[in-house]
């Protein structure tokens, strides 16, 4: 009696607990699986488009651009580049994190205007810097499509020009120019960098670096409050 009493109350249980462990296995093992397909065709869309998430030290976005978003300011979102941007890749000047001046082998870097490149690696060199370009060249598609989502973002084709040039009178288009980040390197920049003739030329991006030849004689120019002053842009 006691036999029967305890046994088949129980009896029904494991196999259904069995059949539920071997349910929850089999939906782990999915799951997993789903998950590392997941990280596979991730990580191969990275490797073929831009990959965003570098210039996140100020705020990521698509990083693609300038370090604190591709705007350089808050309150971007990540929503814009799914048309045009998605076409666009390390050929228009995108690039991935931790590239610096020495990686020639991106457009970004490798159309930097020459004396800018080499002023640059002179100065990491020098100062062993933790240095980082986060945007150097950039195409006209690419800018244009900078300009296009800092309209969005910004609600005004005027307050986007405080940070975004357009296409055909962008530094960075003509390889002039360049976005730059690293741990203490852009502060070595900001007090040594005029002495290699590196110079910050607006006051809302710390990261952008422009090379003026006068600069280790006469210092760098003033800064401009920021691009909309500019009148290399108008
Ligand atoms: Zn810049």
């Amino acid at each position: 009696m006691s036999r029967t009493r305890t046994s088949s109350p129980r009896r029904p249980v494991s196999p259904t607990a069995a059949v539920v462990t071997a349910l929850l296995l089999l939906a782990a093992v999915a799951v997993a699986a789903g998950c590392l397909g997941a990280a596979i065709a991730q990580s191969a869309l990275s490797a073929v488009a831009a990959p965003p998430a570098s210039a996140s030290d100020q705020t990521s976005g698509v990083s693609v651009v300038e370090p604190g978003g591709a705007l350089g300011a808050p309150g971007r979102t990540e929503s814009q580049p799914v048309g045009q941007a998605s076409r666009l890749g390390l050929a228009d000047g995108l690039l991935p994190g931790g590239v610096t001046v020495f990686d020639s082998g991106y457009p970004a870097v490798a159309n930097l205007d020459p004396d800018l490149l080499q002023t640059l690696q002179a100065a990491v060199t020098t100062g062993g810097l933790d240095l980082y370009v986060t945007s150097g060249w950039r195409s006209e598609a690419y800018q244009k499509q900078l300009l296009a989502d800092a309209i969005d973002t910004y609600g005004s084709e005027a307050e986007a020009a405080r940070w975004v040039a357009p296409a055909d009178k962008s530094l960075h288009v003509a390889g002039q120019a360049v976005d730059l980040t690293g741990d203490g390197a852009l502060e070595w920049l900001a007090e040594h960098g005029s002495a290699f003739g590196l110079c910050q030329i607006y006051d809302n991006e710390p990261w952008h670096y422009e090379l003026r030849l006068n600069a280790p004689a006469e210092g760098c120019p003033s800064r401009y409050p920021d691009a909309s002053w500019d009148p290399r842009l108008r």
